[in-house]
């Protein structure tokens, strides 16, 4: 795309967020609609390299979305989203999906059902195969605490918590630097959750994987999270140190939403 003339400008003339160096994700303004309907009215967000913020909201509040943006399956209609200090997605910048260093895990998983569960984390090694690869795989299934041998088993094999767990192999075989988690435990029952919870955060925090993650879960909010931003109806509505948010809700709609969400 060509380049805007007054983008520079522009950008110099809007300050950001936070004015901090170590800032892995920044997203100034975005918006994005979907056949006229505005779904995210101006999103700003900062997420510091390493760290974990949890997004929680109500149902269809934009949440999925602004993580989709994020990791670029969906661009933005206004705003910008910046990787390391680099705009990955705004009027004049645009980093697909693939080139962005970022690992993406849905809801369910969603595990190649044909192939067994070696194949579906091969899948995140993009280019490596043969022997590598295999010991690559067993590296990648001990990191989520599961035994090498689970690699010749196929998905529905396995329990819902250990599909979790393969899908969190299979996007962290990618290496990502910023690891975008959508409610990846909430289909648990609640003891797989708390331990399916530890294994990830454990993983995670040890590689440095900076982590965003989409939760209805306060526990897990408060136990996963350095900071909270509360989604609503399309806008962050609060941002905070995960205690503040939850004792000092910023509005009684934020309030009330926390409190429905204990
Ligand atoms: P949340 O994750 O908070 O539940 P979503 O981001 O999934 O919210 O959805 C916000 C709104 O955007 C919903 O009303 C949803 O139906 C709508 N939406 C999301 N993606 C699309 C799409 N690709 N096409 C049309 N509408 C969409």
């Amino acid at each position: 795309r060509p380049r805007h003339p007054h983008t520079a400008r522009a950008r110099r003339s809007s300050p950001p967020v936070a004015a901090t160096t170590d800032n892995h994700l920044l997203i100034e303004g975005a918006r994005k609609s979907f056949g006229g309907t505005e779904v995210l009215k101006g999103v700003d967000l900062a997420v510091a390299k390493g760290r974990t913020t949890a997004i929680v909201g109500p149902s269809g509040s934009g949440k999925t979305t602004l993580l989709r943006l994020i990791a670029g399956f969906e661009a933005p209609d206004a705003g910008t989203i910046s990787l390391d200090g680099q705009p990955v997605a705004g009027p004049s910048d645009w980093v697909p999906a693939h080139r962005r260093k970022v690992g993406y895990v849905a809801q369910d998983g969603a595990l190649f059902p044909h192939l067994t569960v070696g194949q579906n984390v091969a899948f995140g090694l993009a280019g490596r195969g043969g022997k590598a690869a295999a010991g690559r795989v067993a590296e990648l299934l001990e990191m989520v605490s599961m035994d090498p041998s689970y690699a010749k088993r196929r998905p529905h094999q396995l329990s819902g918590g250990q599909q979790q767990r393969v899908a969190l192999a299979r996007a962290l075989a990618r290496e990502p630097a910023l690891m975008l988690l959508d409610e990846p435990f909430s289909a648990l029952d609640a003891g797989l959750r708390v331990a399916t919870r530890r294994a990830v955060a454990a993983t995670l925090s040890e590689a440095g994987v900076t982590t965003i993650l989409v939760t209805h879960d306060q526990a897990e909010a408060l136990s996963f999270a350095d900071q909270v931003a509360v989604m609503r109806d399309g806008k962050l509505a609060q941002i905070g140190n995960p205690f503040v948010v939850y004792t000092r809700p910023a509005d009684r709609a934020t309030a009330e939403f926390l409190g429905d969400a204990v």
